[in-house]
């Protein structure tokens, strides 16, 4: 099998060692040639940009084996997980577009065979109870240079472990008194195989299971069993659990072999690289300083790389996909470049977003030889080149507004829109002169005064007239007023982690948000269904907050600029 499914989107062909891995494993007739990923996410959090690769990756992978996917929730930690983070993973990993059929699992379903597991290791002589404080195991573990000294518990008997295990269970201990621990090397080059802790004690209600447990599995010990268990083949992680294969191995050889009337397939995990981007963090504890701390409003606040901060920004799920086939899958880690996500959203709304008029900054413009109560309806597409789209009729008037960047009362050489005794074209109306400058007391530009020439209609043009600048427009009389969000990223530094700055938050950047009240839209805005896409011409693609709009405000966010930096880079 050749691989070149990977790139639907045109661009150059890259080879995916996930997907020829799996290939050799079906023709090796590996689990009967089946293949069964999933995604575990802690409900710690919200998701966010680089676990979308994950996602995409593994939810990809099952799709084109004709194989299953689970969504399993790895709530082994009752301490930092909430019902609000299970449901908004959900809502989430639907939106992306991920069907998991029947397959929505939880860690915690299966924390009865865990503990009947972690008996039958005690059984056979592979784990005891440790009675070493965290930091003395800590201290006993040694370093990479220096082995690990054994516990002096190590040698307990059965039923001795047995015994202390069941009284951990039934909350004899406080929390930290005691441990399971896999007996398995102290003198490994490898830390995580020094005798890992298996089971700690921890007296929290969880948001599952409620006080039936107080003591709960750790990751090293739950995921690879809970992979077993779900018959799970494939287990694709990023790159920080390589460290921890052995030990994945082992539990599985060893659930394997105590538990095989329950756990029939040999798990095994592949890692890959982690997704990083510019200008942006993505460690579910830095998002969360970030919402606890109030430098943005939410875990969906349009600044965030969370997949809910995305889509409130108006960012769709074709992109993120778009974007996740682009950068590829790879085994080591690399930082992608912002501009190159941008890019994706930018090339996904050029076909979707419906082109309008909207002035983000107005100026007032008079048109002096216009009859004062005439109002003409101008035909406008809605999406120039592809006529599906249909058109719109826009009102035009006496009285308009157009952005006040686009006069210039002393222009340079190559300015090619408004000034003064200098023509115009209004997009799709007439070409105007600007006859009179109006300034208030104190200097200030507050009004021009233009003359149209009727010959210029647009689409009707017989004046022969070459102007360079076409300019957009909103009539005052029938603008709507509308409130826009214009985003920046949300550091100021490419890197905002480095080490130099201190803290990330040194980095945030105070201009990230930039609320504009005094917008003004050509009135069909003015009835948007929230959730709308729009190009505002020139101005970017923009998106009607459908979470704001829950909240009574209508608030355009920008999603994007039109300017495309990265198409400029790849040129160079
Ligand atoms: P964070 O580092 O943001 O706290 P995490 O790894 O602790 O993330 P989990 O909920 O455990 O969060 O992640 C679920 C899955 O998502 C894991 O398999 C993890 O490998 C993967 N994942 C997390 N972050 C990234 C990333 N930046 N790129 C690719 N995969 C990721
Ligand atoms: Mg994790």
């Amino acid at each position: 099998m050749e691989v070149d499914f990977q790139m639907t989107n045109g661009s150059e062909v890259q080879s995916n060692f996930i997907y020829n891995m799996i290939v050799k494993d079906i023709e090796e007739g590996k689990n009967n040639g089946k293949v069964h990923t999933r995604f575990p996410p802690e409900p710690n959090g919200y998701l966010h940009i680089g676990h979308a690769k994950a996602i995409l990756l593994n939810y990809n992978m099952a799709k084109q084996f004709n194989g299953l996917f689970n969504v399993r929730f790895d709530d082994t930690n009752p301490v930092k997980e909430e019902q609000e983070y299970v449901d908004s993973i959900l809502e989430d990993l639907r939106w992306l577009g991920v069907d998991w059929g029947d397959r929505l699992f939880f860690a915690s379903d299966s924390f009865d065979l865990k503990y009947e597991f972690a008996e039958r290791l005690i059984k056979a002589g592979r784990a005891y109870v440790c009675d070493l404080s965290p930091e003395e195991i800590r201290e006993y573990r040694g370093t990479l240079t220096e082995p690990g000294r054994e516990s002096p518990y190590r040698n307990r008997s059965v039923e001795e472990n047995l015994d202390l295990f069941r009284r951990m269970r039934n909350g004899e201990f406080a929390e930290g008194e005691r441990v399971l621990r896999a007996k398995i090397d102290m003198s490994s080059g490898n830390l995580n195989m020094r005798d890992p802790v298996i089971y700690r004690i921890l007296h929290a209600t969880h948001h599952r299971t409620g006080d039936k447990w107080c003591i709960y599995p750790m990751y090293d010990f739950d995921h690879p069993f809970t992979d077993a268990l779900e018959g799970i083949t494939h287990s694709l992680c990023s790159i920080e659990y390589t460290d921890h294969r052995p030990l994945y191995d082992w539990v599985v050889e060893n659930a394997l072999e105590l538990m095989p009337e329950v756990i029939k397939t040999r798990s095994q995990q592949t890692e890959f690289a982690r997704l990083n981007m510019t200008y942006t963090v993505l460690s579910k504890r830095k998002l969360r300083r970030l919402v606890e701390e109030g430098y943005v409003e939410g875990w969906d606040d349009p600044r965030m790389p969370t997949i809910a901060g995305l889509r409130r920004r108006g960012v769709t799920p074709a992109a993120i996909a778009d974007f996740q086939e682009r950068v590829g899958v790879a085994r080591a880690d690399s930082t992608v470049d912002l501009a190159l996500f941008e890019h994706c959203i930018r090339s996904d709304l050029e076909k979707k977003a419906q082109r309008v008029m909207a002035v983000l900054d107005p100026l007032k413009v008079v048109i002096t030889n216009w009859p004062a109560d005439k109002v003409e309806m101008l035909e406008l597409e809605n999406m120039p080149g592809n006529d599906s789209f249909g058109t719109r009729q826009v009102p035009f008037g006496r009285e308009i507004y157009i952005e006040r960047e686009d006069f210039l009362e002393n222009p340079p050489k190559k300015f090619h829109r408004l000034s003064p005794g200098q023509e115009v074209r209004l997009k799709g109306a007439y070409i105007v002169r600007c006859d009179e400058v109006i300034k208030d007391a104190a200097g200030n530009i507050i009004e021009l005064r233009c003359s149209y020439d009727p010959q210029t209609k647009s689409g009707n043009d017989s004046s022969g007239k070459k102007v360079k600048g076409v300019i957009h427009w909103v009539s005052a009389q029938h603008a709507a007023k509308i409130t826009v969000h214009l985003y920046d990223t949300l550091f100021t530094k490419e890197d905002p982690e480095n080490e130099e700055d201190g803290d990330f938050t040194n980095n945030i950047n105070p201009d990230s948000l930039v609320i504009l009240t005094d917008a003004v839209a050509e009135p069909s805005l003015a009835e948007a269904a929230p959730g709308s896409h729009f190009q505002f011409m020139r101005k970017g693609y923009f998106y009607l907050d459908p979470v704001a709009a829950k909240e009574g405000k209508m608030i355009f966010n920008r999603t994007v600029t039109l300017r495309d930096t990265w198409a400029r880079k790849v040129q160079k």
